[in-house]
């Protein structure tokens, strides 16, 4: 099949390069893969919830490749994509539901539970700089769909995960916890560009990396950061060092992945590489040696 395909290039150079689509898993938190236009045709602009979409070809037609909120209501959702002559077509594809689990984590520097104001003030800033990031663009033919691992280590805590810091529910769990040692090498999933690093009050150390199309990346908690905003990452290059600062239990890799503005599920973009899951192993452990964190 890829032979075909890739011969079907060289014949026609005028088409529409091939790409495998990520697992497609169309629930809240998940991807929907939204078959557009002909190939033949130019690339339309699609947009969900108001934010621009990643658009990739495959088996001759575009795909939108669409991040949904860990938020959204199942059932049946539409987005628009701008066609030839600009003019706006709605597709619907349906979410399915799926339940989280629920987390309970035991800090004990309440601080890091109820802030005081000029934390706030800190955080409101934060929040600011990762949006942000988050919503930067960047256009690419084949962004990357198929992610390494960034860190060797045991799953320590699933995406999506209701969460509750001291028995105070808190923000779902927008990513993966890697547990590793303080020091081990944090690494680019898949090239890119450095699109913002910062110190966070709940993230800590960061570096964000922008792969295209929407697809942001984002490392938290890191003891270094090895990487300036501006610089070009390959796969496997090392960007910083699994740490403990920001909102921890303990040293970690938190990894979000991001697309429209959208957290979603990293392992959906890591097939075949998955870290070993948190229930495998002596059964669950405490909260308080839990090497969890935001
Ligand atoms: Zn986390």
């Amino acid at each position: 099949m890829r032979i075909s395909a890739a011969w079907l290039l060289v014949l026609l150079p005028g088409v529409a390069a091939a790409q495998e689509l990520p697992r497609a898993l169309p629930v809240p938190g998940g991807i929907a893969a939204v078959k557009l236009a002909p190939a033949s045709e130019p690339p339309p602009r699609a947009y969900f919830n108001g934010a621009r979409v990643m658009v990739v070809s495959q088996d001759d037609h575009w795909h939108a490749v669409v991040g949904l909120p860990l938020s959204l209501a199942p059932g049946a959702q539409k987005l628009t994509a701008m066609g030839r002559e600009g003019v706006g077509r709605e597709y619907a594809f349906t979410v399915q539901p799926k339940e989280y689990a629920a987390q309970y984590l035991t800090l004990t520097n309440k601080r890091l539970v109820d802030p005081g104001a000029k934390d706030l003030e800190r955080i409101q800033r934060d929040q600011v700089a990762v949006a942000r990031a988050f919503g930067s663009w960047t256009e690419a033919a084949e962004p990357p769909l198929r992610f390494a691992l960034p860190a060797q280590g045991r799953l320590s805590s699933e995406f999506g995960l209701r969460r509750f810091f001291n028995n105070q529910p808190r923000q779902p769990h927008s990513g993966i916890d890697i547990a590793a040692p303080e020091g081990a090498p944090v690494t680019a999933p898949a090239p890119g560009i450095v699109v913002e690093t910062g110190d966070y009050f709940f993230n800590g150390n960061t570096v964000f990396l922008d792969h295209g199309q929407g697809l942001i990346t984002m490392y938290n908690h890191l003891k270094r950061i090895e990487v300036k905003p501006g610089a070009r990452v390959t796969i496997g290059q090392k960007i910083g060092e699994v740490g403990m600062t920001g909102r921890v239990t303990g040293a970690h890799l938190h990894w979000t992945v991001s697309l429209n503005k959208t957290a979603i599920d990293p392992l959906l973009l890591t097939p075949g590489a998955a870290p070993s899951a948190v229930s495998s192993g002596a059964g669950p452990q405490p909260a308080q040696t839990l090497q969890a964190g935001d």
